[in-house]
This record gives structure tokens, C-alpha cells and sequence, in this order.
């Protein structure tokens, strides 16, 4: 049933034949799963509406399926450096209309968290289905006890207890036993991509981007994030850059994090890095057939990108690599040099062949914060029962 509800959510069956054939079960068994689903009000199964011409049924007329409008919803919150966002989202991946909230002044982890306490509070007493619980996604790792070890962007001290500071704050304002989930942003990203963007029928899909300062990124293997022992896998910006000089937050040097984000073009380019931004960055890309400093500061940022996934694919060997922020400009921009320098630096010749594609989701760590809320009723479609 985990799996029947997993194929509606992420709009891989969407006719009741689909559901058949990629469960493996007969048509009679679909059918007991799916009428159990309905009965759950988590899918609707609609009257027959067209004729089913795949490969594998014989053009059978097939019903439709698809999420129940009174399916249990979900919040989700993230965190930026300057502002919080909040939506309502549900099965099916669709966000909501997001709110935007500037962070308080100055933003230390009790005015942020009571700020995204506040924000929770109005919206599950204003919602009018029942919500399974709320995502947050920070710019931070995060810990397999909701602890963010590093919210650098925020200026946080080491190892804030996220999750339990909320839970705290939610209870004091009269809502308890909320299921809170916490994770890493570009993790959440990555986990949004691979379901709902551009990793949906990748196995082992890894997501790799640059917003405005710093590299994330996150693995996604058969639909659920490799998170480690800890929780905190998969930091790709700390791997370095051959080469690469510029000091990280991290201790060391010439990590892709401080080499190949967009303060590190402008900075190649000659150009003031004190206030980096995507625009700025993307505007010097777009310069390169007309200005010989944008072209080398391009070129350069492709070969520590390039570098920094090779390393990636060779101890990794995805089978889709997604690139998300100023990394999907460079490939759109320049994917002859930048598979060039994968072949350069990769162990296996293969390795130059993989699946790139830009990120597709306009509010991805958003949506991967409503997927990690969703997670529960995923595992255990009779969770609310
Ligand atoms: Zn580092």
C-alpha cells in the first residue's frame, strides 16, 4: 500500500492499469490496495475517462486515479538567510501559495524559532484539512536528532537543537504533539528534484547547486535521501578543488563551497565580492563571447565544478547528476567544456556520459521540506487511523 501511494504522489500511475503493472500485482489485488486507499481518503479512483494504450496492457479501458481532495496536508517552512517562507502542500507535491516573512533582528536561533513558531501556529489553526505535522528546511547540516550543526548563513553557534526548541515553542502556544521534521535545505532540494523535478525516474539521482554563497547538494537513491549515520552526508561543498586556495568556514582550503559559487565567479572576474549575488554572477556568464575576464572567470568555475563532480561520480557513480542555481547556468551556458573537464578528471571514461539536467522546481527546498513532512503517511498509509 506504501508503494501504491508513493506511484500516486509522485505522478508515476496515474490510470489504475499503471498501478498494475509497476506494483507487479494482478488486477484484483491493485484494486483491493487502491479500494483501501479510498477508503483512507488518500486517493479517488475516477470513472473510466479514456482508453489505456500502453505496451503492456492489451488497450483496456483503465480508471483514472488520483490524490483524494480531502488528503492530509502538511506545512512547510525554510529558513533562508534573510527571510522565512511558508506553505501548505499535500500528496501530489504541490505547493501551496508561499508566504514570505523577513527574519527578525538580529536573527539568533530563539527569534527565528519563535518567529517560525508563530508563523506554524496561525496556519494549523486556520487550516481546514487535518495536517500530518510540518517540514523545516535551514542552511545548515543537520542531525539525525534535528540538531543544525552549522547554520553559517545565520550566524549561529554550533549545534542549535532545532527540532526540540520547536516542539517546545509549538507546545507552549497550545500545539502539542506536532510531528516536526528537520532537515538540510539543498538535501531537501535534492529529495524535491528527484521526486516532482528534474531526477523523477533517475535510481540514483545527485543534486549539486549554488544559490548565493556556498555549494549543497544532496543524494537521493530509489526515491529517499542518503542522509549517513548522522544525518549530515553528503556536505559536497567541502570537497576540494584541485588547486583550489580560498579559505572555507569549514577549516580547510579550496573547498567547491568558497571555489565554484557565485561570490568565486565574480571574485575570478576582477569583480567586488562583498556582496555576491546570483544576478551578478549569471550577468558575468552571460558576458563570456564578449569580455575576456568574464570568459576566463567562467571557464575556470566550470573546471572546479567540473573537478568537484568528477570526484563525486567517481566515488558515487550516479546516474543522473541535477545542477540547481548558478551551477544549471553553467550547464546551460557551457556543457561541452564542462563534460570536457568531467571526462579530464574522472576516473572512468563513462563517467563523462552521465545524465546532466538543469533543476527544474521553483521552491524546491520548500517542496523537500513538505516531502520530509509527508514521510510518515508515505511509510504508513493507515498513519492516522
Ligand atoms: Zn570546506
Amino acid at each position: 500500500m506504501a508503494r501504491a501511494l508513493t506511484l500516486a504522489h509522485t505522478h508515476r500511475a496515474a490510470l489504475r492499469s499503471d498501478f498494475t503493472e509497476q506494483l507487479g500485482l494482478t488486477r484484483t489485488a491493485t484494486g483491493l490496495v487502491l479500494r483501501e486507499l479510498e477508503t483512507l481518503s488518500l486517493v479517488r479512483t475516477g470513472t473510466v475517462s479514456r482508453v489505456h494504450t500502453g505496451t503492456a496492457m492489451t488497450g483496456r479501458p483503465s480508471h483514472p486515479v488520483e490524490i483524494h481532495p480531502a488528503a492530509p496536508t502538511v506545512l512547510a517552512v525554510q529558513v533562508q538567510a534573510k527571510s522565512v517562507l511558508i506553505a501548505e502542500s499535500g500528496l501530489g507535491g504541490q505547493l501551496g501559495p508561499v508566504d514570505e516573512v523577513p527574519l527578525p533582528e538580529p536573527a539568533n536561533p530563539d527569534a527565528v524559532l519563535g518567529l517560525v513558531a508563530d508563523l506554524l501556529s496561525v496556519r494549523l489553526g486556520t487550516l481546514d484539512r487535518c495536517p500530518i505535522g510540518a517540514g523545516l528546511a535551514v542552511p545548515s547540516a543537520v542531525g539525525s536528532d534535528g540538531m543544525a550543526l552549522a547554520a553559517h548563513p545565520l550566524d549561529w553557534p554550533q549545534a542549535v537543537p532545532v527540532r526540540r526548541l520547536l516542539t517546545e515553542l509549538l507546545a507552549r502556544g497550545g500545539h502539542r504533539g506536532v510531528r516536526l521534521a528537520v532537515g538540510n535545505d539543498a538535501n531537501l532540494a535534492a529529495l524535491a528534484e528527484s521526486r516532482h523535478g528534474a531526477g523523477r525516474g533517475a535510481a540514483q539521482m545527485l543534486y549539486v547547486m549554488t544559490g548565493q554563497v556556498g555549494v549543497g547538494g544532496g543524494l537521493v537513491i530509489d526515491g529517499r535521501l542518503h542522509l549517513g549515520s548522522a544525518g549530515y552526508a553528503l556536505e559536497i561543498g567541502h570537497t576540494p578543488v584541485r588547486r583550489g586556495k580560498r579559505p572555507c568556514r569549514c577549516g580547510n582550503r579550496g573547498c567547491l563551497d568558497v571555489e565554484a559559487d557565485p561570490s568565486a565567479l565574480l571574485s575570478a572576474a576582477g569583480l567586488s565580492a562583498a556582496e555576491p549575488t546570483l544576478d551578478a554572477a549569471r550577468a558575468v556568464i552571460a558576458r563570456r563571447d564578449v569580455d575576456p575576464g568574464a570568459r576566463g572567470a567562467t571557464d575556470l568555475v566550470i573546471q572546479r565544478l567540473a573537478g568537484g563532480l568528477a570526484s563525486m561520480i567517481n566515488i558515487l557513480n550516479p546516474d543522473r547528476i541535477v545542477l540547481g542555481g548558478m551551477h544549471a547556468d553553467l550547464l546551460a551556458a557551457e556543457e561541452d567544456r564542462l563534460r570536457a573537464g568531467l571526462r579530464r578528471h574522472s576516473f572512468l571514461q563513462q563517467a563523462a556520459q552521465i545524465e546532466l539536467r538543469p533543476a527544474e522546481l521553483a521552491s524546491s527546498a520548500l517542496a523537500g521540506a513538505a516531502e520530509l513532512a509527508l514521510q510518515p503517511l508515505l511509510d504508513n498509509p493507515r498513519l492516522l487511523t
